[in-house]
């Protein structure tokens, strides 16, 4: 029987219950939040509202979520579809809840529990058997909007098809990927996860790392986020990994690996002690130190548990690198080597006890920790023969012993067997690879191209653009599996000119930026991109001038380069003065699009959610918004199908006032100055933005082609990057990320 789901009541208004409401309210589903009191679920939807980032995609979907108290407003149970209980982690508390839920449905209604470690069989302990199957764990990740993840557990007793149905719904409608699980403790993206975090942890220790040098392993050349584990522990809280080994300790059998890395740490306990939690704390293993008022981060010794400024650990590898790593001959190299080695077995011990597809737990890991690759892709690609001949015992191991003895090397398969989508990472391996350079990939699939980019942040520079332009010779789809579609224009790589005063070289890039954009929006075929994460300067460049957009609920776009001292010259500024001259008020009035953009660049405005980017024009209404990250292909594909006419699109055309808008401009700026809002070169950049946008040296009835707009971004831009102070600026943000003002 297949369900639908129109109402859901969530009981337990914390930090999960609130994630899961919101994420329903952005699916457009009318949600009732319910706690002990109602007092608890409304400042739990204030929270929401404000949170940040935001878990909605549009504020104004905050009416979706009705609140109340568990009490009086059990009425409300009859008319949910699904009913997730997400209270504290207690079993008690939760029989109890489950009493009141099944005394109060409506008859066939899903009931699903979020906890993170109670196994079924016990939640589900008191049911009847007709109750049990309605009931499952659906296991969500915080936070819910941005973490892919979702564990599915089922019982024994379950109906098939509903579980189905309502795994289809959480995949399309909430945009995760939903795996489904056996019932063991931590499931699987925890299970191993944790494991890890465990292992690089006890490894850090024994092989007296500092924690700089731990993060910086267990980080991005293995593919998992930079905050290494360190940086994790911090972030999660030091006392909630507490907790949740504790937890493992008690449900592991005694000779499970997972009790030999879960052991507890002098030290750790001594954080916990003194209040030094993480982020929420007082600081962790990393803490913010204010001297003279300045901020300095400090790291602490693993030995003295003393801290002291925090020093950056340089290992040469700016991409993913497993062997790279592990052939190292030095400590760095040995530390991972013991850390992926002992992950790879572990996980594989774990196969089929967990889940008979290992192919789920590589999955889960990319979902739920942001890894690039679990541990059997990391097994895929040391390589079979390499592997065995470095690992010393796998004893008991099952997969391994098969695998040393078939020593298949292509034992890997299919990607992403957990779902039925046209996934970017099912295709891949089937597609043709026809080209690659160090910033990009070209792939050939049925008759369209794929670019994929693959720098660190997708950050963009000449070979991303070679991709680009070399890829047109069929329809393209420009689209990533990566965290970020493109962060932008890889700024190192333009101050690394700058910095020998090689500007030649500088404008040779910006002007291939623009004849690439210009011919992706003009070339034969269609170009489609579909980003997800960030697409922020060049980046949102690419973007916009595509022919057509598929964009995931998840993104972060806008022009923001006058943060760095400068102007979007890729096309940014012509393209947004073109929408905006496209609009009611825009035809009417010549001075109303080149404001209106001068205002949104002027302050490098940015949008959280595509609901947020059309208002401001950075997506067109007819752009696709798809909460499901994995559709992003397959909506892509069938855009292609449905533009098998294509009509390659007309070139624009501006007339704007020149000097009289440029006047209104700096009038603007004036103000901005006399109060103190903007400093000296904030006025620069911005009379160069009104320089571009008011069309130069013009008049209304001279008219403009896209390429004098071209020219204006150029000539800003070069003049901007020849200053100090933009140098300074860019040095500055790439140093500590942060904006500078001068
Ligand atoms: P939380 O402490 O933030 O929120 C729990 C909420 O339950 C509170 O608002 C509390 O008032 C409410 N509550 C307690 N008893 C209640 C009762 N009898 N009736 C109604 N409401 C009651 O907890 P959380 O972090 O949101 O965790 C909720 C569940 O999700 C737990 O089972 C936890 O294991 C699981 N989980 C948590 C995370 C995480 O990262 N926090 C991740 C995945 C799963």
């Amino acid at each position: 029987m297949s369900i639908k789901i129109n109402q859901v009541v969530i009981i337990g208004s914390g930090t999960m219950g609130s994630g899961i409401a919101a994420q329903l309210c952005n699916a457009n589903i009318p949600v009732t939040l319910l706690d002990l009191k109602t007092e608890i679920s409304e400042r739990a939807r204030e929270r929401i509202y404000k949170s940040r980032p935001p878990l909605l995609i549009d504020k104004k979907k905050i009416n979706n979520i009705k609140v109340g108290n568990i009490n009086d407003n059990l009425d409300i149970l009859k008319d949910a579809d699904w009913i997730v209980e997400a209270v504290v982690e207690r079993i008690d508390i939760k029989h109890d809840i489950y009493n009141k839920i099944f005394k109060n449905r409506k008859q066939g209604a899903i009931v699903s529990s979020n906890t993170s470690s109670i196994p079924i069989k016990v939640l589900s302990q008191k049911l009847t058997s007709e109750e049990k199957k309605d009931f499952c764990i659906t296991h969500f990740f915080n936070p819910v909007r941005y973490m892919g993840l979702l564990e599915i557990v089922k019982n024994e007793n379950n109906d098939l098809n509903k579980i189905n149905s309502l795994k289809k719904f959480c995949e399309i409608e909430l945009g995760k990927g939903a795996i489904v699980c056996n019932d063991t403790p931590g499931f699987l993206g925890n299970r191993i996860g944790v494991y890890a975090m465990q292992v690089a942890m006890t490894e850090a220790f024994k092989m007296k790392l500092s924690i700089e040098e731990a993060d910086a392993v267990f980080g991005r050349p293995m593919g998992i986020p930079k905050t290494g584990v360190f940086g994790l522990y911090d972030l999660i809280g030091i006392d909630l990994m507490s907790d949740v080994l504790k937890s493992f300790v008690k449900e592991l059998s005694e000779n499970d690996e997972f009790q030999v890395v879960a052991k507890e740490i002098p030290l750790v306990s001594k954080l916990i002690n003194d209040g030094y939690t993480g982020r929420k704390g007082k600081g962790g293993f990393y803490r913010m130190n204010k001297e003279n008022n300045k901020k300095i981060l400090e790291a602490i010794n693993l030995e003295t548990g003393k801290y002291s400024p925090s020093k950056k650990i340089d290992l040469g590898i700016e991409t993913i690198d497993i062997n790279g790593l592990i052939n190292r001959k030095d400590k760095y190299g040995e530390y991972s080597w013991r850390v992926i080695s002992k992950i790879i077995k572990y996980a594989s011990s774990l196969v089929p006890g967990i889940t008979d597809k290992f192919n789920d737990i590589d999955e889960a890991m990319r979902l739920g920790f942001n890894w690039t690759m679990g541990p059997f892709e990391m097994l895929k690609s040391i390589g079979v023969k390499t592997f065995f001949e470095r690992i010393d015992n796998f004893k008991n191991n099952k997969f391994l012993e098969n695998l040393s003895k078939s020593k298949d090397e292509n034992f890997y398969g299919d990607r992403q067997l957990y779902t039925e989508i046209e996934t970017l990472g099912k295709i891949r391996p089937k597609a043709i690879k026809k080209d690659k350079n160090k910033s990009a990939e070209i792939y050939r699939f049925e008759d369209f191209n794929i670019v994929e980019f693959t720098t660190k942040a997708c950050a963009l520079d000449y070979d991303s653009m070679d991709a680009l332009k070399n890829a047109t010779d069929k329809p393209l789809i420009i689209i990533n599996e990566a965290m970020q579609f493109s962060a932008g224009v890889n700024l190192r790589y333009t101050m690394n000119f700058a910095e020998k005063g090689d500007f030649k070289s500088i404008e040779k890039f910006i002007k291939y930026f623009q004849e690439t954009c210009k011919h992706l929006k003009y070339s034969k075929y269609p170009v489609i991109s579909a980003p997800s994460g960030l697409a922020l300067g060049g980046g949102f460049e690419v973007l916009c001038q595509s022919n057509f957009v598929v964009s995931h609920t998840n993104i972060v776009v806008g022009l923001v380069e006058t943060i760095v001292g400068l102007i979007p010259a890729g096309g940014g500024c012509k393209e947004m003065l073109w929408r905006w001259a496209q609009s009611e008020e825009g035809k009417k009035d010549p001075d109303y699009a080149p404001l209106k953009v001068f205002d949104i660049i002027g302050y490098a405005k940015t949008a959280t959610s595509p609901t947020e980017a059309e208002p401001l024009k950075y997506l067109k209404p007819e752009d696709k918004k798809i909460m499901s990250r994995n559709s992003l292909l397959s909506v892509s594909k069938k855009i292609i199908d449905q533009n098998r006419d294509f009509t390659i699109p007309k070139e624009c055309f501006f007339n704007l006032t020149g000097k009289l808008v440029y006047e209104k401009m700096l009038k603007i700026l004036e103000k901005l100055y006399d109060d103190k809002i903007i400093l000296d070169h904030g006025m620069e950049v911005g009379k160069e933005l009104a320089t571009v946008l008011s069309g130069g040296d013009t008049k209304i009835d001279r008219t403009l082609t896209e390429d004098n707009l071209y020219k204006l971004e150029l000539d800003a831009f070069m003049r901007l990057i020849e200053t100090k102070k933009t140098q300074d600026r860019i040095t500055h943000t790439l140093a500590t990320g942060k904006p500078l003002i001068n």
